[in-house]
């Protein structure tokens, strides 16, 4: 269990991110361990919210499991490198959850309709629950229309971030989600104005 205690401002506070095109680059389904690539900065933020001490948690849609792209083992050998990756600026996630599942999927096991693909908000849900977090003080940090929905529906604040798919869903968003959210470059900006 993380240690949140040095956290006077946000007590039982997470950060929730995207994992592609938020914390790595997006560069199609990460399919293996090699193709991860953090994001310029990235683990340097994730590391200032460690020092502070609140859990970092990873949510993740990873449909191509369904898709059978790719097996939960391979999933988690690609979540041991990033590890690995954010190791090398002190940096560390607290946990990582996932949804595996595709309506269209072709695996039989994870094709259906589930309450954890984003903007569903279970991974959240299960997260606060196992972690003991307070979602009404935390926030959620993507690159997707269905990043910053699972957040607002998760009772967390919500950030879009112009990595990734960033700038395209900035353009595309209607203005009653707009104002509900805050956009910022880049994880390095969105984590330094939240720790503020
Ligand atoms: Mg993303
Ligand atoms: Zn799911």
């Amino acid at each position: 269990m993380p240690d949140t205690s040095k956290s006077n401002l946000k007590p039982n506070a997470a950060l929730f991110l995207d994992r592609d095109g938020t914390v790595n680059i997006d560069t199609g389904y990460i399919d293996s361990p090699e193709k991860l690539q953090l994001i310029p900065g990235a683990a340097e933020a994730i590391a200032r919210v460690n020092q502070a001490g609140v859990p970092v948690i990873i949510v993740t849609n990873q449909s191509g499991i369904a898709r059978g792209m790719y097996t939960e083992q391979t999933l988690k050998e690609i979540h041991h490198r990033m590890d690995e990756l954010l190791q090398e600026a002190d940096a560390h996630v607290d946990a990582y959850y996932h949804c595996p599942h595709h309506t269209e999927g072709i695996v039989p096991a994870y094709q259906q309709a589930c309450k954890c693909r984003k903007p569903e908000p279970g991974m959240f849900l299960t997260a606060a629950a196992e972690m003991n977090i307070d979602l009404s003080k935390s926030v959620m940090i993507g690159d997707k229309r269905s990043d910053l929905e699972a957040g607002l529906n998760a009772g967390c604040a919500a950030i879009l971030v112009r990595t990734g798919n960033g700038v395209k869903t900035e353009r595309a968003l209607d203005s009653s989600l707009k104002s509900n959210i805050s956009v910022e470059n880049s994880l390095v900006n969105a984590i330094e104005n939240w720790l503020k």
